[in-house]
């Protein structure tokens, strides 16, 4: 018998709500649906399609919220993809706005869950975009005009290089942008709650149960190592952890190790001295640093990435430079956890939400590009809403929208994209 799953050792993990443990999948089950993979995206659309009445089995190859859900920067931030005004030839000027709000509409699908179903996960409203450059601060007054014209309802200020320390106490940045309708939470007890939500609401689930083959057709029929599920429609959320279950849809998804950094608990002066409002923040380079306080003061400190497929054999080490290089003060701070989870990048960079061509009763969503917390919540609900019939039309425009295979199949993908970060670093210099 397998050992059991643990989640990979970091903050999340030693601070998590009790894991309740969920069986291995054993002989065959019939549902509605299958949805494969038990991060946000699988929990999500599990809980929308089982608030429509369909019966649903998710399989977890490992635990609950083990990929990327229960790993990440916990930063929940507004919007979606990068660049949309791009997919205007696509979906019509009309088509991308639509997408912009339901970028906004996406956090709010996530307040509404943690504060309908009372999740416990340390939510915390409060975010900035911090200025590495002059130049980010145009881009800022355009967002910000932008959030304007979109009717978004929350606070958004800008601020110039002088103010900056009532946000964060380092001496980078030139300027940021807050906005009070993003912030931050403990994703792994957001992915917890949001699997209890989900059992409630009828969907069985099964952890340590990979899928390991898929038989297609009008019904499909998925096979793990001691069971199956027939299944009249299938949902493949596995994100950067799809390895080859269909190749597909890994082709278009460029996994990317990022890594986190926990000190231990700061004094309440440090802390204020660090991020005064206890906001997230994230800086605008194209490797950003990502960081934010915890519920118990201490400072989650991310970065990306590394595109070559290797982790760093000392993440600490790796990261502790990047952290003192914005925060000097920290330089006799412990650091009590250290981790890496993967991204999934998508070429153009938005989320990959639709349908396989040749087997339509194949659903996914993917490709999040590091910005998953809220896009995931918002794939769950259009993957439901096209499921059970529902047309909102947003699951369309995403669909609408093709997505590039990279060239270089598993071997090269991750060395072309190690190339291609060199490239806009290097653009970064000048
Ligand atoms: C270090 C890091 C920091 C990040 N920070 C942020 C942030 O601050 N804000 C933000 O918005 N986004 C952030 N992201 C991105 C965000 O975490 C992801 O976009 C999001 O969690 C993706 O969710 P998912 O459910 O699609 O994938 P995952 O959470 O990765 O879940 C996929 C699941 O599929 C399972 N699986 C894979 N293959 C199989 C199989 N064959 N059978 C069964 N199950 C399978 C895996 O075990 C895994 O649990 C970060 C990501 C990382 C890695």
């Amino acid at each position: 018998m397998n050992a059991p799953a643990r989640h990979t050792d970091s903050y999340y993990a030693a601070s998590s709500l009790p894991q309740p443990t969920h069986p291995v999948l054993q002989g065959e089950l019939i549902a509605d649906v299958c949805v494969v993979g038990g991060g946000f995206s699988g929990l999500n659309a599990a809980i929308e399609l089982a608030e429509r009445g369909l019966s649903v089995v998710l399989l977890e190859a490992r635990k609950i919220g083990w990929g990327a859900s229960g790993r990440n920067g916990g930063q929940l931030i507004r919007g979606v993809g990068h660049g949309l005004d791009q997919f205007a030839n696509i979906i019509g000027a009309d088509g991308v706005r639509q997408i912009k709000l339901m970028g906004l509409e996406a956090v709010d699908i996530v307040r509404q869950r943690i504060e309908r179903f009372q999740i416990p996960c340390d939510l915390t409203w409060g975010y900035c975009d911090l200025a590495n450059k002059p130049k980010d601060l145009q881009g800022f007054a355009e967002d910000a005009e932008e959030l304007r014209s979109l009717g978004y309802r929350h606070e958004t200020r800008l601020l110039q290089a002088d103010e900056m320390h009532s946000v964060v106490g380092s001496e980078r940045y030139v300027g940021g942008l807050i906005d009070m309708g993003s912030g931050h939470l403990h994703p792994l007890n957001l992915a917890l709650g949001e699997a209890a939500v989900a059992q409630q609401l009828g969907v069985q689930l099964f952890e340590q149960s990979a899928v390991t083959r898929i038989d297609y057709g009008t019904e499909v029929k998925v096979h793990t190592a001691q069971g199956s599920v027939r299944a009249k429609t299938l949902v493949l959320g596995c994100n950067a952890y799809l390895n080859n279950l269909n190749p597909e849809l890994s082709g278009k998804v460029l996994p990317a190790g990022s890594y986190i950094i926990a000190t231990e608990p700061l004094s309440e002066e440090q802390a204020h001295e660090l991020l005064p409002q206890n906001m997230a923040v994230c800086d605008q380079r194209v490797a950003l640093d990502y960081y934010r306080l915890s519920a118990d003061r201490r400072l989650l400190f991310g970065g990306a990435c590394h595109y070559s497929g290797r982790d760093p054999k000392d993440i600490a080490a790796y990261m502790r430079p990047k952290m003192l290089e914005v925060f000097p003060q920290l330089a006799a701070t412990r650091i009590d956890y250290q981790w890496a989870g993967m991204i999934g990048i998508g070429a153009n960079r938005l989320p990959q939400i639709g349908r396989l061509k040749d087997q339509p009763n194949v659903y996914y969503a993917q490709a999040y590009s590091g910005h998953g917390l809220n896009a995931t919540h918002l794939a769950g609900k259009l993957l439901a809403e096209a499921i059970s019939g529902q047309h909102s039309g947003g699951f369309d425009l995403f669909a609408r929208v093709p997505h590039i295979t990279f060239a270089g199949g598993k071997h090269l993908r991750s060395p072309l994209l190690a190339l291609g970060m060199l490239w806009h670093r290097m653009k970064e210099w000048v």
